[in-house]
């Protein structure tokens, strides 16, 4: 198999890093390029990122994959790969949600109105939405899904209540999945609707995460939204779900962190000395930097499989959940070594006195907890290997 890039890439690859270097330059920068942060900045909103976002957006690195009428270039999607993964090893906030999931979503299934209305403003980068699938009782088994949407006149009435939405606190727009059809097959019943996210009858309630992420419970009484506000077909709404959640697959999950853990690790071992010894010299601490090396080459070659499988137009499921097992695992794993080989201080966290490396590695165990669960928790990746990858069907 043939991982390189071809010419054409490396030379936009080029251009985009010199880009980023000037934008480096910038004296917001620093909140923007965030390396050693483990919290993606796409998560916290802020002027900086809002601008840093309506930049890239003027110098034609959103949408690059869309067609040419919608102000698309047309570029196969693993220029919006290149981008993303290239943003994610500078700490920068990665496109994807807006541009990818939901703008592709509107213009392969939404009506004119809905095209005119959303796509100039997320080609603009002027709009910040949130996705709303999950709820208590669908996560792992999402087309549980209950949030009602009821028909009434020209208007869908939704009720009910939405778990785990990141961003909702300042999203622009609410892309909701909602059942339509109670009486249908689960996967038959669901439509998916664009809420402004200011809307009467809208609660949204904070919840902390282990990881410093901030995410939000929504609750739904009587949110009446005109019915152009449905997107695409009524009770066609899991398919376009499952669509969006494939390019998330392609575009959104990079390697980038991942392998900035683990020179920062390599970082630690360097600097670090225990019971009066350069903790180079541990032979223990040796073999085992050495096996993360091996690893993290593996979950690289994980992901550009992936890659390689979406660019030719096929689904890349089983391989985009090994990368995902694979590579949140190992970085699991990596965080807890450094915990270890940091002893006690390890456990301070940022800004304390005597926090080894201000905190990061206490904050990266926590974080990398979380990684293991969003888009997906470990166990629905072992479970989509077992059944789609090696057949391993229960009751067949
Ligand atoms: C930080 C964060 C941000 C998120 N952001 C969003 C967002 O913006 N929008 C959104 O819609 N959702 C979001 N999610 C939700 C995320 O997609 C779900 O948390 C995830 O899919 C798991 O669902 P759940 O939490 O309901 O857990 P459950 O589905 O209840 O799972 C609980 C445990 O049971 C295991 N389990 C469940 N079913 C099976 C099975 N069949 N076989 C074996 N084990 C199983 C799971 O692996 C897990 O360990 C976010 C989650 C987190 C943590």
């Amino acid at each position: 198999m043939n991982f390189a890039f071809s010419d054409d890439e490396l030379a936009f690859l080029q251009d985009f890093q010199d880009y980023l270097a000037q934008e480096q330059l910038r004296p917001d920068a620093p909140v923007i390029f965030a390396p050693w942060r483990e919290t993606d900045s796409w998560l916290v909103d802020s002027a900086e990122r809002r601008g840093f976002m309506k930049r890239l957006a003027q110098a034609g690195y959103i949408g690059m994959s869309w067609d040419k009428q919608y102000g698309g270039q047309e570029r196969p999607g693993i220029y919006d790969y290149l981008l993303n993964e290239e943003l994610s090893s500078k700490g920068a906030p990665i496109i994807g949600k807006g541009v990818g999931c939901i703008g592709k979503t509107i213009i392969g299934h939404g009506s004119d109105k809905l095209k005119q209305a959303f796509l100039p403003q997320i080609l603009a980068a002027d709009i910040e939405f949130a996705l709303g699938y999950s709820e208590p009782g669908a996560g792992s088994d999402l087309a549980s899904l209950r949030l009602r949407a009821e028909r009434r006149g020209n208007e869908w009435v939704l009720n009910g209540q939405k778990m785990w939405t990141t961003s909702a606190h300042f999203a622009d727009w609410y892309w909701v999945a909602a059942r339509t059809d109670p009486e249908a097959p689960k996967h038959k019943g669901i439509s998916v609707f664009l809420v402004p996210m200011d809307h009467v009858g809208l609660t949204i309630v904070e919840i902390e995460t282990m990881g410093d992420h901030r995410t939000n419970e929504v609750f739904f009484d009587n949110v009446n939204i005109p019915s152009e506000y449905l997107v695409g077909q009524e009770n066609a709404g899991w398919q376009y779900v499952c669509e969006a959640l494939d390019y998330e697959r392609f575009a959104i999950y990079t390697v980038g962190p991942l392998l900035q853990r683990f020179e920062a690790l390599v970082e630690l071992v360097k600097l670090t000395r225990r019971n009066g010894k350069p903790l180079v010299e541990d032979q223990v601490v040796r073999s085992c930097v050495a096996e993360f090396a091996c690893e993290v080459e593996t979950a690289k070659m994980l992901q550009r499989r992936v890659i390689a499988k979406a660019t030719k137009g096929d689904v890349p499921t089983v391989e985009a959940a090994m990368f995902k097992l694979y590579s949140t695992q190992l970085g699991r794993r990596i965080a807890n070594c450094a915990l270890d080989w940091l002893g006690p201080l390890g456990l301070l966290k940022s800004g304390a006195p005597f926090a080894p490396f201000d905190g990061k590695w206490e904050m990266s165990d926590r974080a990398t907890v979380v990684d293991t669960i969003g888009g997906g928790a470990s166990e629905i990746q072992k479970n989509i290997i077992a059944r789609r990858g090696l057949g391993l069907m229960i009751g067949a």
